[in-house]
């Protein structure tokens, strides 16, 4: 999953990355609302987190921007601002969800959780395909009922898959929403990490079809 996190207070945005980075996400950042429609017209992202006060260009207006190019991309916003209007003007303008400032971290994953499994129509926070058992909320996995400790990009490819059961993912695809936009897409990155994974889960679970991609299910 890739998150694009637009917020204009250093220490603030700082901590969203490492922690949200800690759980597992691919992190893209934005200091102002330019930097941030840059970024967007230039990657996929799996949620939008905004800021609506921004320096060069207010979060409304890079909502606006966002919902032009795209109705479907989940975007949070975040703001200081508690006002009710603020709220209003936001969800009516297609923002999800909403929350104030101050908030809890582990209330901004949850609702991070809540807007991708809608997206994925899952309505439980664990996924399962024959004996792997995915837990989404505690970024776990087990093989029949035993843990399987995998780093978080492997992680990330096995949630992705197992989100998409039964469908071919394509490698540009997962390198896309398991790494931030910094990481180098003609690197073995993602052969690497997926060949560790395959070796973590049983013979044969993430299938390849040859020019296509990997599915699993
Ligand atoms: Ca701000």
């Amino acid at each position: 999953m890739k998150l694009l996190i637009i917020e204009d207070e250093t220490a603030l945005l700082n901590a969203l990355k490492k922690g949200l980075s800690k759980s597992g996400y691919a992190v893209d950042t934005a200091r102002d609302g330019e930097a941030a429609l840059d970024k967007f017209y230039g990657a996929y992202y799996d949620v939008i987190v905004l800021d609506l006060n921004l320096p060069k260009l207010d979060g409304i207006d890079v909502l606006k921007a966002i919902r032009n190019e795209d109705e479907k991309t989940n975007v949070l916003i975040l703001s200081a601002r508690s006002e009710v209007e603020d709220k209003i003007k936001g969800l009516d303008l297609g923002a999800n969800d909403y929350l104030a400032k101050p908030f809890s971290f582990n209330e901004l994953q949850a609702r991070i959780r809540a807007l991708t499994r809608r997206d994925y129509n899952v309505k439980d926070t664990v996924l399962s395909c024959g004996d792997v058992v995915l837990d989404m909320a505690l970024k776990k996995v087990q093989h029949a009922g035993k843990d399987i400790s995998l780093r978080k990009k492997e992680y990330g490819i096995l949630e992705y898959l197992m989100l998409h059961q039964g469908k071919i993912v394509s490698a540009e695809t997962l390198f896309e929403h398991v790494w931030d936009s910094r990481a180098d897409q003609f690197s073995n990155a993602f052969k690497v990490h997926l060949t560790s994974l395959r070796k973590k889960l049983p013979e044969g679970f993430i299938k390849t079809v040859r020019g296509e991609g990997y599915y699993v299910g």
